[in-house]
Parts: structure tokens; sequence; C-alpha cells
């Protein structure tokens, strides 16, 4: 599918790693690796007591950050949770909903990842949406049965305008954390797949806009492979986003792309 409706979006998940005293250094080493062109959007997803200094470290550069995760509520007696508006408050961009090791540790599903993304809409942040199966579910043949449900779930009720608004992240939950890469066929199957129920649900101006992006185990190696695939526009990385130097080839390796 053609890629210049589209923009690449490199999103670093840091997970629950790194600390905020850290943040500045990281920036200070990430700034000058950078490439000076626009050619995709950069992102640091990272643990919510490290937004605000992440922000402030991020000013003035193409990084924009991100949240890991959002409440479905909007305020009050909810100890623990962070609202959408907080996060918009604080300058926050991106959140990432729905990642398998939320919906694995804390039995989220689609119904509940489709309400915290309608809540990130409401506050003009844009959600980075996981779907991805399991090994399991590969080797049972389910892989694109199972994406299908996960998209029409957690898109349920979205207009055409606002699923343009989001990002799709397919993360094979295989390949999360394991330094087990799906292949580029693999990866942009599943992510042709993904714009395809996009283009059933909605249209093909949808389709075509929607970036989706591919994470598992994509590294300096193998993201200039995955990311020239047609479909795949951009990722969510884990591992490689702790580290500067690696997170740069990937971002650098987007840019080319365009
Ligand atoms: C992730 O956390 O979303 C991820 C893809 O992790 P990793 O890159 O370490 O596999």
């Amino acid at each position: 599918m053609n890629k210049k409706y589209r923009k690449p979006v490199i999103a670093g998940n840091w997970k629950m790693n790194m600390l905020h005293s850290g943040t500045k250094d990281f920036m200070d080493e990430l700034k000058p690796l950078l490439p000076k062109t626009r050619g995709c959007e950069v992102v640091l997803c990272v643990p919510s007591p490290l937004l605000y200094g992440m922000v402030k470290a991020c000013r003035g550069t193409k990084v924009a950050v991100g949240a890991q995760d959002v409440s479905v509520h909007d305020k009050g007696a909810y100890t623990g949770e962070v609202s959408a508006s907080m996060l918009k408050d604080l300058g926050v961009k991106y959140c990432i909903v729905g990642h398998s090791e939320r919906r694995a540790y804390h039995g989220e599903t689609d119904e509940l990842v489709n309400a915290k993304t309608k809540k990130l809409l409401e506050a003009g942040i844009t959600p980075i949406i996981c779907v991805g199966e399991t090994l399991e579910e590969r080797e049972r043949g389910l892989t694109m049965d199972l994406i299908s449900l996960q998209v029409r779930g957690t898109l349920c009720g979205l207009t055409d305008a606002e699923v343009r608004r989001c990002v799709i992240a397919y993360e094979p939950v295989w390949a999360i954390g394991t330094g087990k890469t799906a292949t580029a066929e693999q990866a942009q199957e599943v992510c042709e797949h993904i714009r395809s129920v996009v283009r059933k649900l909605y249209d093909a101006k949808t389709a075509r806009s929607t970036v989706i992006q591919y994470g598992g185990s994509m590294n300096a190696k193998n993201a200039a492979e995955l990311l020239a695939c047609p479909d795949i526009d951009g990722g969510l990385i884990g591992g490689a986003s702790l580290k500067p130097v690696d997170f740069s080839v990937i971002v650098n390796a987007a840019c080319e792309e365009e």
C-alpha cells in the first residue's frame, strides 16, 4: 500500500525501566544522533513518574513524549490511576493502550482498550493500540481471525476520522522481549491484514491513512528490512529503545524509508 499517505512513527516503550535522574543524559546522547529531517515521528513512551522530566528534556527536539497506559475514568477516587487530561496537561502526545503485558498481567480486554482509546482521543492524545497473537494462537492457525477480532473490538464505535488519528501496533506476543523477531514476511502479512480490516470497517481513505507499526524485538540490525515492508509504518520498540545509539539507528532507518 502506498506509503506516501502516512508518516512512520517510531515509538520507544521503556516499560518499567530507567529513572527520572537518567532522562537528561539519555536525551543528551540521543539528540545529536537523530536525523535533521522530519521524515518520521519519534516518540518515547516512559513510565508515569518520568513523564514531566521527559517532556522538559525533549523540548526543542523532534521527540514527542508518550505514556504507557491511561485510566478509563476522568477523575475521582481511583487510587493509582492517571487520567487522559493529566497526560494532556503534562504535554504528552501519545499513549500506548492494550500492550500485551497489560493484557496478560492486568486482564485488559479489547473492550477496556476501546474505552481507553476513546478517552485519549477526547483529550487529543494519539493512542498506540497494541494487537497481537500468542505463539499458541499462531501455531493453531488463529492469527488472522484473532487480529480481526482485536482490531474490531478496540476500534468499536470510532468514526473514520478518529481511526485516522490512531496508531495500530502489531505486536506478536511471542516476539516481545524474546529476541525472536517476526520475519519481514510474517510482519507484513499481518500488517496488511490489519489494513484490510480497517478498509472493510471504514473505507479506503481511512485504511491508507492509518499508521500501522510492527513491534517485537525490532533492533538496529533488523529494523531496515521490517520498515521497508509496504504496510509497516514504523515500530514499537522495547529493549532497543533503552540504548540511544540503537534507537537512533532505527529512527534513521525509518526516515530513510521516506
Ligand atoms: C514492546 O515492549 O512493545 C516490545 C516490542 O518490546 P521488545 O522490542 O523488547 O521486544
